[in-house]
């Protein structure tokens, strides 16, 4: 979502939440843009790391590789970090880094030589304690763990907690792989359970780690999963696809099309397919002015970052649609990664059944905070979330005399 977009929502949310000319401009002002040329057999590959605003903490944000990354957009994604540790109420700011490259068309040694010419560049503004990187779009453990290994040979000691999403090996966090789906799981059933909602047929758009492991909760919980998709396109079976069969197939032979008991369908199909429960776990303004009334779903639980334009969502809103907004539904990633930057501040690692139980309880008060502040409100939903997350972050800047 381009920034202007950011800023134009900005301004709808000033009268709602009483936000002074002082307040929107520290709220939509980056503290700083960093820039890099990154040298990879003869190329340059352009990347950026965004410190949006660290008020409430330590920058913290992923990284993605993507040959559609560019700096207008890093910028509205750390913005949406900013609000989206607010919401989460874990204490950190907002950051986001990005380089501009198709991962896909690099092999093992390239990736590697990157992500550490990344860390190079930007090394002096990253710590555990100044700006904390994550996995994003195309990036992974391994990816964390070269970056890990380079900062930490830059700066000459151990430093775990300066990047999460690392391997356990390296001081990783137990569910920190499916820290996001499962975050927007525990989100959604608490949702469901308000609404009393019954509805159980659910579509997926994106099969990456957000969405494939979405799939797989969700199925283990008796939702039936009708529809998922990758960048490829999408496959669909009314009766219900068998989620093992179709993640296994992803991995044989690149994409969930391949399944050969359902039906074929394009993405921008899968959006306005019959279903209950609408999954957008891909990437930024799939649902939009165009498709927005043709969405049938009841609810959309937003497991990508900016999946739904500010033009899309009045539609949503005008048809009673429930969206549950990324900075909501997709924070159980970065919440999971501040537990595992706590283990890694103490030195002591907590055991899978902890992390989930904290997990939930985050999540679960997270909405609950949010749902008693919007019910009965005339606006929606990512509007009640984001003037509580702007709150936050104006009652941070306000103590340390900022506003
Ligand atoms: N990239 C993820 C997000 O957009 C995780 C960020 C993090 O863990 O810092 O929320």
């Amino acid at each position: 979502m381009t920034f202007n977009h950011v800023v134009q929502f900005l301004q709808t949310l000033a009268p709602l939440a009483h936000l002074t000319p002082a307040e929107i401009s520290i709220l939509k002002t980056p503290h700083h843009l960093h820039q890099a040329e990154l040298h990879l057999n003869g190329k340059k590959y352009p990347a950026f790391r965004i410190q949006f605003n660290n008020a409430r903490g330590p920058y913290k944000g992923g990284i993605r590789f993507h040959p559609e990354v560019n700096e207008d957009e890093v910028k509205s994604l750390a913005f949406w970090m900013t609000l989206k540790t607010a919401v989460a109420d874990i204490p950190f700011g907002g950051g986001k880094g990005g380089v501009i490259v198709d991962p896909k068309t690099l092999n093992e040694k390239e990736l590697q030589v990157l992500s550490r010419a990344y860390v190079r560049a930007f090394a002096d503004h990253l710590g555990s304690n100044i700006d904390i990187p994550a996995p994003d779009v195309y990036t992974n453990g391994q990816i964390m763990a070269w970056m890990l290994d380079e900062y930490e040979q830059q700066v000459g000691y151990h430093d775990p907690g300066m990047i999460t999403g690392k391997p356990l090996e390296l001081g990783g966090s137990l569910v920190r792989d499916i820290a996001t789906a499962l975050g927007g799981v525990f989100v959604l059933e608490e949702a469901v359970k308000k609404l009393k909602f019954k509805g159980k047929r659910i579509a997926i758009q994106g099969f990456g780690n957000a969405g494939m492991n979405a799939a797989k909760l969700l199925a283990q919980r008796g939702f039936t999963i009708i529809a998922v998709s990758d960048s490829k396109g999408g496959v669909f079976d009314a009766k219900g696809l068998n989620v093992d069969e179709v993640v296994k197939i992803k991995d044989n032979t690149g994409s969930v099309q391949n399944y050969s008991s359902g039906k074929k369908m394009s993405n921008e199909e899968l959006l306005t397919l019959d279903c209950d429960i609408l999954v957008p776990s891909a990437l930024s303004e799939v649902i939009t002015e165009k498709n927005a009334d043709a969405v049938k779903a009841k609810i959309v639980l937003e497991l990508a970052n900016g999946p739904t334009t500010p033009e899309a969502d009045k539609i949503l809103h005008r048809n009673n649609i429930l969206v549950l907004p990324d900075i909501l539904a997709n924070a159980g990633g970065v919440t999971v990664s501040y537990f595992e930057w706590v283990q890694n501040q103490s030195g002591y690692y907590w055991k899978e059944e902890e992390v989930r139980a904290r997990l939930r309880e985050k999540m679960t008060e997270a909405f609950g905070k949010l749902w008693s502040a919007w019910e009965g409100k005339k606006y929606d939903f990512r509007t009640a979330t984001y003037i509580h997350a702007v709150k936050k972050v104006l009652a941070a800047e306000r103590l340390r005399g900022k506003v």
